[in-house]
């Protein structure tokens, strides 16, 4: 059985990721789609509000599981049994830091696999700080993030708004 591994920071989710999701269910037996707890990120949704979001965005799918970590990511993915670690690429700018995670964690456990999903280009542009400084700014984001959790996103865009005026 092919498991998959999906780590991202999701803060929150965009459809440029609820794209790669739908994709990967397609091509591996199961996905997990799991966010990675960065210390060194000052996050806009707690761990929880993500995990939230994402079982939301991806309930109609058998075999996506919605999980969290934190620490090494090799290790996590042992621990689930995943041989793969999928990630989605939007341009050169990806590239760089994305062949060196993918070497360091060949590295450390040659039988996982790290595999690209190209971006789709409608979604080429999108990214969760754009969807944060649109939203922030007070433009609309509704294109940008999947219906399900617009209304979710958007209260708390509206609240951090009011803290900040
Ligand atoms: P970001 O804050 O840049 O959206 P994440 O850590 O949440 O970053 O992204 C998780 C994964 O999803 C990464 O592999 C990232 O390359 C991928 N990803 C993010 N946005 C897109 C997009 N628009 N198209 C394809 N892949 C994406």
């Amino acid at each position: 059985m092919s498991i998959a591994i999906y780590p991202g920071s999701f803060d929150p989710i965009t459809n440029g990721h609820k794209d790669i999701i739908d994709r990967a269910s397609r091509v591996f037996d199961k996905v997990v789609v799991s966010v990675l707890e960065n210390p060194r990120k000052v996050p806009l949704f707690s761990i929880e509000e993500r995990v939230e979001m994402l079982k939301i965005v991806s309930q109609n799918y058998d075999n996506v599981e919605v999980d969290s970590f934190q620490g090494l990511l090799i290790e996590y993915a042992r621990q689930k049994n995943a041989k793969i670690i999928v990630k989605g690429l939007r341009a050169i700018s990806d590239f760089e830091f994305e062949f060196q995670m993918a070497l360091i964690n060949r590295k450390l456990d040659s039988r996982v696999e790290t595999m690209f999903m190209m971006t789709n280009s409608r979604y080429s542009y999108l990214s969760s700080s754009i969807v944060k400084e649109v939203g922030l700014f007070g433009g609309d984001i509704c294109e940008l993030v999947p219906n399900e959790v617009y209304n979710i996103i958007m209260r708390r865009i509206r609240e951090t708004r009011t803290a900040q005026s």
